[in-house]
C-alpha cells in the first residue's frame, strides 16, 4: 500500500499494463469518481476503485427505492422530515450545538446533537458562523477545494436494447453493466481531462454508459429499455456557462455522444431513441445545494482533503470543533458515492460521545478486517 501511495493513476497503469486499451479502461475506472490521473499522493484509493469497478451494484426498480427505504425506516423509528424548509442557522450556545433554526419554520432543539451531512463551507461558514470558530479553522474552511468537472448525464428511453458490435465475438459484452467507450489509449483519457481543464467540450469526450433494463426489466415496459450515458464535463464552459442550462445546446451535445455510442452499438439511432433527458454539471449544482460546482462528493479528492484531513483534522472523526455538532456527508471519510459509510460513522460518533448503546451490529466485513488486524 505504501508503494501505491505516491503513484498517480497514470503511473500505476503504465507500470502494471502493456495494452493501450486496458490502460485506458483502468485509468478511466480509477478516475471516474474523482482521482486526478496525474496526481500522486492518494494512490491508496487505487485498490478501492478497482474493487468498486468490479463490484458494481444496481438497485432493483431504480435508485430511488434505496432513498425511499431509508426514509421509511427513519420514519418508522420516530424520525420526522421537514423537507419544505431550508436551514437558516445551527444554534450555538457556549460552544455547543443546541439545534437547528429552519428558514421560516420552527427551531428544532437537539436532544443529543446535530449531524450535518453537507459540505464544510456551508456547515461552518453559513450555518454555524465565523464568530463561533477559531480564526485558523475559518481560514482553512475558506480554502476548501471544489472541482472543475461534474457529470453530464444523458438519460435514454430506448425502443430496443443496444447491440454492441463486439458482442459478436464475445457474448458477455451484451451482459456488461457498465461500458466505457471512446478511449483507445490512456492518452485519449488524458486528452479528455485537458479538454475539461480548458473549459471545453468537444469530440475528445469518452464516457461510460449503462442499460439498467438489461439487468432489471422492471424499469421499463416489456421489451423496452433505459440507458444512461455518463460523461465527465467541465463545470465552467469556456466562460459561457449559460449554455449548460439551455435545452437546445444540451440536446445537440447529447446527440454527439449518442452518435459516438452508435459507433459501438449501431442500432442506437434516432429511430430507437424514443426520448431523452439531459442533465449538465450546472444542473447538478442547481439541484443539489451541497454539490457546489457540480462536485458529486462535496469537494475535491485532493491529497490535502483526504484521509485524516477530510474535511480537516478537526472533523475527520465525524466530530467537530463545536461540541455536539457532527459531520456525516461525503466531505468526510470514506468520501462520496453511495457508500453510506459517512453517515454510519457519524452515528457511531454520536453514540460513542454520548455513552449511548448502539442498536446496530458492526458489519461482518468490518469484523473480519478487524480480526485480520487491518485496524
Ligand atoms: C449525476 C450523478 C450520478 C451519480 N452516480 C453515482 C453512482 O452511479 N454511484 C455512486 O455510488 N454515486 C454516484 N453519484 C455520487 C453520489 O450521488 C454522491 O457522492 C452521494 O449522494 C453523496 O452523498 P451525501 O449524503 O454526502 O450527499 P447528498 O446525497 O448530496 O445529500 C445531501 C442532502 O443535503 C441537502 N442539502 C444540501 N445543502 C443543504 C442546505 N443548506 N440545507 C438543507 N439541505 C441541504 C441536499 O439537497 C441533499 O438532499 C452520482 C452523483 C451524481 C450527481
Amino acid at each position: 500500500m505504501n508503494e501505491l501511495q505516491a503513484k498517480s493513476p497514470k503511473q500505476f497503469v503504465d507500470d502494471m499494463f502493456e495494452n493501450d486499451k486496458v490502460k485506458a479502461l483502468i485509468l478511466y475506472i480509477l478516475c471516474m469518481w474523482g482521482m486526478d490521473p496525474v496526481q500522486g499522493g492518494v494512490g491508496y484509493l487505487i485498490p478501492l476503485y478497482i474493487n468498486r469497478a468490479s463490484n458494481y451494484r444496481l438497485v432493483i426498480h431504480g435508485s430511488h427505492v434505496l432513498t425511499a427505504a431509508l426514509t421509511r425506516d427513519f420514519m418508522q423509528h420516530g424520525g420526522k422530515i421537514y423537507s419544505p424548509y431550508g436551514i437558516e442557522r445551527i444554534g450555538i450556545e457556549d460552544g455547543r450545538a443546541t439545534g437547528v433554526q429552519l428558514s421560516g419554520g420552527p427551531f428544532l432543539e437537539a436532544k443529543v446533537g446535530v449531524i450535518s451531512t453537507i459540505d464544510p463551507r456551508q456547515t461552518f461558514l453559513n450555518l454555524v458562523g465565523e464568530k463561533h470558530l477559531d480564526e485558523d479553522f475559518v481560514e482553512s474552511t475558506k480554502g476548501w477545494l471544489w472541482e472543475h468537472w461534474g457529470l453530464l448525464g444523458i438519460h435514454l428511453c430506448l425502443l430496443e436494447a443496444p447491440q454492441f458490435n463486439s458482442a459478436k465475438n464475445n457474448p458477455d459484452v451484451a451482459k456488461a453493466l457498465i461500458h466505457v467507450l471512446g478511449y483507445e489509449s490512456a492518452d485519449d483519457f488524458i486528452s479528455h481531462q485537458e479538454m475539461i481543464a480548458a473549459g471545453n467540450f468537444d469530440d475528445r469526450a469518452g464516457f461510460n454508459c449503462c442499460f439498467p433494463t438489461i439487468h432489471d426489466p422492471s424499469q421499463a415496459p416489456v421489451n423496452k429499455h433505459t440507458g444512461i450515458i455518463s460523461c465527465m464535463a467541465p463545470f465552467n464552459l469556456n466562460g459561457n456557462d449559460g449554455q449548460w442550462v439551455k435545452y437546445k445546446f444540451k440536446e445537440e451535445i447529447a446527440w454527439k455522444l449518442i452518435d459516438k455510442l452508435a459507433k459501438y452499438a449501431p442500432n442506437i439511432t434516432e429511430k430507437v431513441v424514443r426520448d431523452l433527458y439531459v442533465s449538465t454539471p450546472k444542473d447538478i449544482a442547481n439541484k443539489f445545494l451541497d454539490m457546489v460546482m457540480g462536485s458529486i462528493k462535496q469537494g475535491q479528492y485532493h491529497p490535502l482533503q483526504m484521509g485524516y484531513l477530510r474535511p480537516n483534522e478537526y472533523c475527520s472523526t465525524h466530530r467537530s470543533p463545536i461540541k455536539n455538532l457532527y459531520m456525516g456527508g461525503a466531505c468526510t471519510y470514506p468520501g462520496g458515492t453511495v457508500l453510506l459509510g459517512s453517515g454510519y460513522l457519524a452515528a457511531d460518533a454520536v453514540c460513542e460521545e454520548n455513552g449511548l448503546k448502539k442498536w446496530w451490529q458492526e458489519p461482518d466485513y468490518v469484523k473480519a478486517a478487524r480480526q485480520k488486524g487491518y485496524f
